[in-house]
C-alpha cells in the first residue's frame, strides 16, 4: 500500500510549540526537572463556577449534536460579550462557534483564499497563521516588524505590501509571541489604510484581549469602514482558563459567517455540547476570575523581564500584554561550550532544554529567527529558576 502523504500535507510544518512541548513532557517522563515555558497557556485550573455549569449541562443531557454554528444561548453570550465589554453589534447569525480560536482562523482562511492569494502576516507571528495560509493554498506576505519598532507593523509598511493579489491581513493584539499591543490610534491608522483597499479582508485575532497591562483592548473591528470586513477571532481559553475545552469563535458579515457555517458542517459539525454550556457561563458569569488572573500574569512579567534583563546577551522588549517574552538573542550565534557551536535560535532553544532543562521555542518558526520565546504562565518559582538555569547555562557559551 502506498504510504505517500498528499503534496498538501508534505508541505505543512508541524506545530513548533506543540512540538517544544512534547519534548519537554518526553525529558519529564524521563523524570527529568524540565520547566517547560515553550507552550503558551494559563496554568490556572478552570473557575469552579464555569466547570459546575459544565457538570450541570452533562447532567441535563446535552449529549446531542448541537448546532453547526453552536448553541444560540452561547452566541447571544458572545454577542453580549461583544456588546458590553468591546462596543461593537453583532447579531448571533453572524458568529460562529468552532474547535477553539484556532480552527476559526483556519475557517476563516479557508473559506476566504484561493490559490495563490496573499495573505499580510506581520511578523513576528504565531506559528499557526503561515501554516494555514499554505493549506489554503495562500501565499503568505510576511512584514517584517522587528524589537526596535516595539514589533508593530506601521501604516507605510502595510500599504507598501498590498497588492492586486492581497486578499487578507492577520492581525495579532496582544501579539503572540511578541506581547505588544496595538493602540487605539495605532489600529485608526492601519484602518486608514485598509479603507482604501476594499478586497483585503482583515482576520483580528483577539484570543488575548484579556491579558493586557495597558488598560482598554482596543479592536479594529471598532472602525465602522472597514468593520464589514473584519473576522474577529476570540475565545474562552486565555480569558478563562480552558484551553482544553476547545471553545472559540469567529464574529463576521453574515456571508463569512454562512460559508463557515457550511465549512464546519462537512469536516467538525458544532464543537463539544458541553464545553459549549461551560462556555456559556464564562461570558455570562462572574469575570473577576479573569481580572484576578490578568493581575497574576502582570506581577509574573514584571518578574520575568527584570530577571531576562541580566542574561547577558538578551535583548527584552517589554511585553504590554500576553504571557511571553521575545528576547532577541543573536549574540549567541556562533558561540561554542567547546563541545557544540550555537548556529541559530533552534539550537539555543535545544541547548536550553538539553543542558538548563528550560523548554523554550525558537523564533524561526515565528518568523523571526533571531528571537526565543518564553512563556511566563507559570509559577513565580518556576520563573526564577527558570531564569537561573539559562544565565547559567548559557555563562558556558564563548
Ligand atoms: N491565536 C493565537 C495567537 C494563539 O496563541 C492561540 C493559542 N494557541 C490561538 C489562536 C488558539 O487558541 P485556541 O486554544 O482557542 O484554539
Ligand atoms: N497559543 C499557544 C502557543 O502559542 C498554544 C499552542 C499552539 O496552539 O500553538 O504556544
Amino acid at each position: 500500500m502506498s504510504e505517500t502523504v498528499s503534496e498538501r500535507l508534505a508541505a505543512l510544518s508541524p506545530s513548533e510549540t506543540l512540538a517544544m512541548s512534547q519534548k519537554s513532557a518526553e525529558l519529564k517522563a524521563q523524570g527529568i526537572d524540565v520547566i517547560n515555558m515553550s507552550v503558551g497557556e494559563p496554568d490556572f485550573f478552570t473557575p469552579e463556577h464555569i466547570k459546575t455549569a459544565a457538570k450541570k449541562a452533562i447532567d441535563d443531557n446535552f449529549s446531542f449534536y448541537s448546532p453547526v454554528p453552536g448553541y444560540m444561548d452561547l452566541r447571544k453570550a458572545i454577542a453580549g460579550k461583544l456588546k458590553r465589554e468591546n462596543g461593537l453589534d453583532y447579531a448571533p447569525e453572524q458568529i460562529v462557534v468552532s474547535n477553539g480560536a484556532k480552527q476559526s482562523v483556519c475557517n476563516a482562511l479557508l473559506c476566504i483564499i484561493d490559490k495563490g492569494d496573499e495573505v499580510i502576516i506581520p511578523t513576528p507571528a504565531w506559528v499557526s497563521y503561515m501554516e494555514m495560509v499554505k493549506l489554503a493554498e495562500g501565499t503568505n506576505v510576511l512584514v517584517n516588524a522587528g524589537i526596535e519598532q516595539d514589533f508593530k507593523i506601521t501604516p507605510e509598511q502595510l500599504e507598501k505590501n498590498i497588492t492586486p493579489r492581497t486578499k487578507a491581513l492577520i492581525l495579532c493584539s496582544p501579539s503572540n509571541p511578541t506581547g505588544s499591543v496595538y493602540s487605539a490610534e495605532e489600529l485608526a491608522a492601519l484602518a486608514k489604510v485598509l479603507v482604501k483597499h476594499p478586497r483585503v479582508i482583515i482576520i483580528a485575532d483577539e484570543i488575548y484581549e484579556h491579558i493586557n497591562y495597558v488598560g482598554g483592548h482596543a479592536s479594529i473591528a471598532a472602525y465602522p469602514e472597514i468593520k464589514e470586513r473584519v473576522a474577529l477571532i476570540n475565545g474562552v481559553s486565555k480569558a478563562y482558563a480552558m484551553t482544553g475545552w476547545r471553545i472559540g469563535f469567529m464574529a463576521a458579515p453574515l456571508w463569512l459567517a454562512k460559508a463557515c457555517n457550511k465549512l464546519q458542517g462537512q469536516y467538525t459539525s458544532g464543537p463539544s455540547s458541553i464545553a459549549q454550556k461551560a462556555s456559556v457561563e464564562a461570558f455570562n458569569g462572574p469575570q473577576e476570575c479573569v481580572q484576578e488572573m490578568c493581575e497574576a500574569f502582570r506581577r509574573r512579567r514584571d518578574l520575568i523581564v527584570s530577571l531576562a534583563k541580566e542574561i547577558p546577551g538578551f535583548k527584552v522588549n517589554i511585553p504590554h500584554g500576553a504571557f511571553y517574552i521575545f528576547p532577541e538573542v543573536s549574540y549567541y550565534f556562533g558561540k561554542s561550550d567547546g563541545e557544540r557551536t550555537i548556529s541559530n535560535a533552534a539550537d539555543l532553544a535545544m541547548y536550553l532544554l538539553e543542558k538548563g532543562h528550560v523548554a523554550a521555542v525558537g523564533g524561526a518558526a515565528f518568523g523571526a529567527p533571531e528571537y526565543l520565546r518564553f512563556s511566563y504562565a507559570t509559577s513565580d518559582e518556576n520563573i526564577k529558576e527558570a531564569m537561573t538555569r539559562v544565565k547559567e547555562t548559557l555563562a558556558n557559551l564563548k
